[in-house]
């Protein structure tokens, strides 16, 4: 090998998007084989790599991993150790970013409806981690928090009135469930910080900025550069709030479909940067992505026990079901599917490998007594036979975290790979685990609740 070789390999790479063709089909193979399937694998490396990516576009921004995309232990902690905060959606969230080494400066709770559950516990967490701060929807919401005599970190979430996202059900920016109305969002901020500390005012416009979506984006965050500009307008009406920061959400996309490109992360930097300016002194840039942190590291592992021509279609039938990977029966999501043959498995004896195969629309089917049950339909596969392992690609954010139990399956594991070495992260569930919380008539009471 030449010097310049050592060097082009040495080099650490980044690209911007990880395929499901681009991960090694043996070692994939190997782990579903070695862990059955269904079976989350988890790359950490991977994580980083975003991290990093996410990191280098934004140099000046806080960081905030928007913690339900992915709320595995070892993922939190790889997270942490890359210098990103922690954005929890409940006080479960919370309890995980704790545990994973998260202090409280480095811990947002964004409190959406809150149950009074939730409020009373991160109330208590802020007792111990006064740098904890709440992100706030509803001036009902604040009602509550001194309620329980909270006077600590509070952050303004504004309805910004535009969404952005992939499905209506991922756009919240216009959804009046989230945030107080952008036309009441300063009276709101300056009579919270007559009870508590506001720190930062912030805006979430949905999952999957684009860049047909750089539009929207832009004027939200254009608005929220407003917003704080006013609010600490020491020439203004009103006595200025000392901000500490302006966040403008997550909802960085990544290309699902094969032939997407990956989002320009620079140019959405510039535009945000842009849009935002200019930010008065000492308030900063701060940024909630989950997806892209998580998304292509990950791929769902499921084998193939079925297959069924019928006169319409080819179906294929798997062991993950929506149960396992909700997004395609709930988000009519596209993941892509790669044929990663046998391996090295008993079941097959000497089936031509993927490559050699005719490429066949097939729809993907999982084992659950639902029509949405599918993975994808009409989907030009390498012809799958019984037996194969199918690698379903960018299942790493809004996976595990959507599994559910129903029609009684237990869910499944989940594999971390760490500098190429796979653990296992989370067990199998199994039969027992499904019937765990039941209680009989005779349970004496005054026990559980
Ligand atoms: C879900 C969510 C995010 C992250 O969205 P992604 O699409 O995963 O980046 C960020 N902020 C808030 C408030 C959210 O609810």
């Amino acid at each position: 090998m030449s010097d310049s070789e050592a060097g082009a390999t040495g080099a650490r790479e980044n690209p911007p998007v990880r395929r499901v063709s681009d991960w090694d089909a043996a070692q994939l193979a190997e782990l579903a084989i070695e862990y059955g399937t269904p079976l989350y694998v988890q790359d950490l490396d991977r994580a980083r790599e975003n991290c990093e990516r996410l990191r280098d576009a934004f140099p000046d921004a806080d960081v905030r991993y928007a913690v339900k995309a992915h709320t595995g232990r070892r993922v939190l902690e790889t997270v942490r150790e890359a210098g990103l905060d922690a954005e929890c959606a409940s006080a479960g969230e919370v309890d995980r970013a704790l545990a994973a080494g998260f202090g409280g400066d480095r811990l947002h709770y964004t409190a959406v409806n809150p149950p009074a559950r939730d409020l009373d516990y991160v109330v208590g967490v802020a007792e111990a981690e006064p740098d904890l701060t709440v992100t706030v929807g509803a001036v009902d919401t604040l009602d509550r928090l001194a309620e329980r005599g909270y006077e600590g970190r509070v952050c303004v979430r504004v309805n910004p009135g535009v969404g952005a996202g992939h499905h209506e059900k991922v756009r919240t920016g216009g959804a009046a469930k989230f945030g107080i109305p952008s036309d009441r969002a300063a009276e709101a901020a300056r009579e919270a910080a007559e009870r508590f500390d506001v720190v930062g005012v912030h805006a979430h416009a949905g999952s999957g900025i684009d860049p047909e979506q750089l539009d929207s984006h832009r004027e939200l965050v254009t608005r929220m550069g407003e917003l704080a500009r006013e609010l600490t307008d020491p020439d203004g009406d009103a006595a200025p709030l000392d901000l500490e920061y302006v966040d403008v959400g997550g909802g960085f996309g990544v290309p699902y479909q094969e032939d997407e490109p990956p989002l320009g992360l620079p140019a959405v930097a510039e535009a945000t940067r842009e849009a935002v300016a200019p930010l008065p002194a000492g308030v900063d840039l701060a940024i909630e992505p989950g997806r892209y942190v998580v998304a292509d590291a990950g791929v769902l592992l499921t084998r193939v026990n079925t297959v069924k021509p019928t006169p319409d279609e080819r179906v294929v039938g798997v062991d993950a079901g929506m149960t396992d990977l909700l997004r395609p029966a709930m988000y009519d999501a596209y993941h892509p599917i790669r044929n990663l043959g046998r391996g090295r498995s008993a079941d097959g004896g000497d089936a031509p490998t993927p490559d050699e195969r005719e490429a066949t629309p097939v729809t993907v089917a999982g084992p659950i007594c639902e029509t949405g049950d599918t993975l994808c339909k009409d989907r030009a596969l390498a012809d799958p036979t019984r037996g194969d392992l199918l690698a379903v690609g960018v299942a790493g954010a809004y996976g595990y975290e959507m599994a559910s139990q129903y029609n009684s399956r237990p869910r499944p594991a989940e594999v971390a790979l760490d500098d190429g070495t796979a653990t296992i992260a989370r067990r199998r569930e199994g039969l027992p685990d499904l019937t765990a919380v039941e209680r009989n008539a005779d349970t004496p009471a005054g026990g559980d609740r």
